[in-house]
């Protein structure tokens, strides 16, 4: 096991009816800055238990934070809340928003241009605006990790940024929220989830007993409530067991004393970026490329992944490895998402030069657990995913 060091000060706050907590949770003197994204907390009922929850705080609201959230968009919502000098933010939705008030939170007190958060490679280690959240989309983690993801929509750049003082001070989930999501919603998030594991899991091997352990049962519940939830989004049992394995999969606890990834991502976003294809979608067209190109590397953990969790038999670690990567894909074909480039869509040709151009101008030429991963097996794994 690699040596660690592991910090997570999020408060998460979990179950049925527990938005009423925002009133206790929110300094009775803040003022607020509540973000939400297109409107889905207007049709739910989470609006009106958030205004129910805060009626004897002050509030100032700023909505229409786009899913893989713009740069451009925050900015405004940074100028609200320097001129209205508000000091709690209050997120209220999925990923894009939290990611979005992360953002806000961090640039408000920010002295530099923002767009250097992004650009920049730099720490958020303090001078933040204190944030709390109430998830609405089991997916990303965000609600409880130190990472954010923004866009820059004027360049076509989605990046990403971190630091301890972006850690949510609360999360609040109730699996509830569920019910209003959309299929292919929750066919993301268990795609994002899954492919979370697998950036931090599916590495080389560490002597990581329990973390593979844990790592194989968010995969394996994954697995088995997946399809359920799709199915059945008012099962309140269901989207709960979702709901966690979504926060574990990338809370921290997973990544303790083992080689992460994270290429998967690096590319996703890339094409996300490009082709506006929802996140989910591309790590489902990225990552079991990435595993036929980087096999030599993975091909152990592939068939303990085989092994354990699609409880595969034989000893040729080379067949384990090969049919792991094959029900990893059946398994996103059952969840109802597209594993090929071309099912989003027909304008990709380009996409390989433009990735490796972009990665390279970045300095991204040796990457993955191992940093094997270089500019021509970027293109490999880009042109495989056509
Ligand atoms: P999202 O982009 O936050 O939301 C997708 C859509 O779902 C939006 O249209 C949203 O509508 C709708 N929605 C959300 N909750 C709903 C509900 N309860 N009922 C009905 N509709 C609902 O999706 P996401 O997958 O959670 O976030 C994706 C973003 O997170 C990407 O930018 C990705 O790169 C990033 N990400 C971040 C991390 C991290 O660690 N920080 C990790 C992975 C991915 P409204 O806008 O109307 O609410
Ligand atoms: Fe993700």
């Amino acid at each position: 096991m690699l040596n660690f060091e592991y910090f997570n000060p999020t408060k998460l706050i979990f179950g049925k009816g527990q938005i009423v907590r925002l009133a206790e949770l929110v300094p009775a003197k803040a003022r607020v800055l509540l973000i939400y994204g297109g409107g889905s907390i207007f049709r739910n009922g989470v609006y009106e238990q958030v205004k129910e929850a805060l009626k004897h705080h002050e509030i100032i609201e700023f909505g229409g934070v786009e899913p893989n959230p713009h740069f451009e968009t925050l900015m405004k919502a940074v100028m609200v809340a320097r001129e209205q000098q508000l000091d709690f933010i209050l997120a209220v939705g999925g990923g894009s928003v939290i990611d979005g008030a992360k953002f806000v939170s961090a640039a408000i007190k920010f002295e530099d241009d923002p767009v250097n958060l992004l650009r920049g490679q730099i720490q958020i280690t303090d001078n933040v605006v204190p944030l709390g959240t109430v998830l609405t989309l089991p997916a990303t983690g965000s609600e409880m990790n130190a990472g954010s993801v923004v866009t820059i929509a004027a360049t076509q750049e989605k990046l990403f940024f971190a630091g301890p003082a972006l850690f949510p001070q609360f999360s609040i989930c109730d699996p509830g929220v569920v019910a209003s999501l959309p299929p292919a919603q929750i066919q993301n998030g268990v795609v994002d989830a899954f492919t979370h594991v697998m950036e931090q899991y599916l590495t080389y091997p560490t002597s990581a007993f329990l973390q593979d352990r844990i790592s194989e049962g968010i995969l394996q519940t994954l697995i088995e409530t997946g399809p359920e939830v799709v199915k059945h989004p008012g099962d309140y049992e269901l989207a709960a067991n979702l709901m966690w394995c979504c926060t574990m999969a990338l809370n921290g606890l997973i990544q303790n004393g083992v080689p992460t990834d994270w290429v998967t991502h690096l590319i996703g976003h890339e094409l996300t970026a490009l082709y506006g294809i929802d996140h989910a979608r591309t790590l489902a067209v990225i990552g079991p490329n990435l595993y036929r190109v980087m096999f030599t590397d993975k091909k152990e953990k592939l068939a303990q992944y085989g092994r354990r969790v699609w409880g595969l038999k034989g000893d040729d670690i080379n067949t384990l490895a090969q049919l792991a990567i094959i029900k990893t894909i059946d398994f996103f074909h059952e969840m109802g998402v597209d594993t090929q480039l071309s099912g989003y869509t027909s304008d990709y040709a380009k996409s390989a030069d433009i990735i490796v151009e972009r990665f390279e101008q970045r300095g991204w030429i040796a990457i993955g657990e191992r940093q094997h991963v270089t500019p021509d097996k970027v293109r490999e794994i880009v042109e495989a995913s056509y």
